[in-house]
């Protein structure tokens, strides 16, 4: 996220996302990909080897393509309910 934005100038730097952007993004990538993952049956039969080296580098792929996305959402739900940041809360 661009701490200002490019097209209207606004401050974004001033919306704090914390932990809210990885938590969703756990959240999201726990629920559309490793549970239906867990239907496949070729998870329980193939090689560990086979499945760790498949599913590990597509969950990252996944979850870091996705973090930036949800992180913009958050910044834009803070920007939506609150207006600018509350600096007395620290
Ligand atoms: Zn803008």
């Amino acid at each position: 996220m661009q701490p200002i934005c490019p097209a209207c100038g606004h401050e974004n730097g001033q919306y704090r996302a914390d932990d809210a952007a990885p938590y969703f993004t756990i959240l999201a990538v726990g629920h559309l990909v490793i549970g239906p993952i867990l239907v496949f049956p070729f998870i329980l039969t193939a090689p560990i080897g086979l499945v760790l080296g498949t599913t590990l580098p597509a969950l990252v792929v996944v979850t870091l393509g996705l973090l930036p996305v949800i992180k913009g959402a958050v910044i834009g739900g803070l920007w939506a309910v609150r207006g600018p940041a509350d600096v007395s809360i620290t």
